[in-house]
């Protein structure tokens, strides 16, 4: 449905302009702005990615749509109102962070709490125009640099991806509240072959970094781990200690082998065989997910060597296709 389509392009671009218009230039967004500002982001971030303020007030935004000519059904399916309650704002009182398809137009939001009581973050449901899995927030503004470079930075959120941009690292890009999924990956293998993952310094985003390096991998992305210390992501990185030592995190960035057996010899003795194996049983998914077999030949010669296991028997564990015993 091609007119509904084109309608809900200029419904959410409207929108996007009139929540930032509220951000930056009434008092209601005051708050909101003077977050921003607090966490360290410049006007010029906050213009580039058009964030704004949905108000508290639950009859404005449905009364504002209708003055403008919107009828009642296709706001009920626009994902900017409630399931239940079709006139009720899903976003209200929150700082409002636009998500934009590949092309930049604005297909969805993300909204964060700013006081009170509810979850931190609210995201727009799927529409005609928003599918989750195959958006990334930021890549309308990453896709020039991460063409040009061959490479994109993943982190996890909306703050950090704003942080990177700030600090003059414009390939920088992150799901949308749910984890990288192998279609992000192929989407992004389109346009880079080396990826540099900044996850959150806590054990979710470790957990989740070890999996996207594995669907990186098995879209043919060669990835590398940035360790977030001092903070607990860029975005803290940022507020407390400045863009510069946003750029520096990135200078010292680790090879996923190295980052994976790292991880996996903190909890496994590489002192014992069955130690051994089981670190081999948590490198599995990484090396069967290569592309090539000179890189997998590669990886197990480095196994090899720091476990000190000949490739032979690497080799026959993991045509086995062992799965690991916890
Ligand atoms: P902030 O810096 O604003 O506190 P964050 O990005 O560091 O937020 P995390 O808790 O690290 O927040 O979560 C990473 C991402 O996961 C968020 O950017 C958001 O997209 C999503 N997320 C976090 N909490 C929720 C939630 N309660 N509901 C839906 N998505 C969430
Ligand atoms: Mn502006
Ligand atoms: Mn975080
Ligand atoms: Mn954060």
């Amino acid at each position: 449905n091609q007119s509904r389509v084109g309608a809900l392009f200029d419904l959410y671009a409207g929108v996007t302009r009139s929540f930032h218009y509220l951000l930056k230039e009434t008092g209601t967004g005051k708050k909101a702005l003077d977050y921003l500002y607090a966490r360290g982001f410049s006007d010029d971030i906050i213009d580039t990615f058009q964030l704004g303020y949905a108000p508290q007030d639950p009859n404005w935004l449905y009364d504002f749509l209708k003055k403008k000519g919107y009828s009642s059904d296709f706001l009920a399916e626009s994902g900017l109102f409630s399931r239940n309650d079709s006139r009720y704002p899903l976003f209200r009182n929150r700082l409002i962070i636009p998500i934009a398809s590949t092309q930049g137009r604005v297909i969805a939001f993300g909204g964060r709490l700013l006081e009170g009581e509810g979850p931190k973050y609210l995201n727009s449901p799927e529409t005609p125009i928003f599918r989750k899995s195959r958006t990334l927030f930021g890549l309308d503004k990453a896709v020039k640099a991460v063409r040009s470079s061959g490479r994109f930075f993943l982190c996890e959120g909306y703050m950090d991806v704003m942080a990177l941009y700030q600090a003059g690292i414009p390939e920088s890009l992150a799901p949308l509240g749910t984890s990288f999924t192998q279609d992000q990956a192929n989407l992004l293998k389109r346009y880079a072959d080396r990826g540099i993952l900044l996850f959150d310094n806590d054990d979710a985003g470790q957990a989740a970094a070890a999996k996207s390096i594995v669907l990186c991998a098995k879209s043919g992305i060669e990835t590398s781990i940035a360790a977030v210390a001092g903070g607990k992501d860029p975005a803290d990185i940022l507020e407390k200690e400045g863009g510069q030592a946003l750029q520096k995190l990135l200078q010292y960035t680790i090879n996923s082998l190295d980052y994976l057996v790292e991880k996996a010899m903190a909890r496994f003795s590489a002192g014992t065989p069955e130690g051994k194996h089981r670190i081999l049983s948590d490198l599995a998914p990484f090396i069967e997910a290569q592309d090539s077999a000179v890189k997998r030949d590669g990886y197990l010669g480095r196994l090899s060597d720091m476990l000190e296991v000949n490739v032979t028997a690497l080799t026959a564990d993991l045509s086995q296709k062992t799965t690991p015993s916890r």
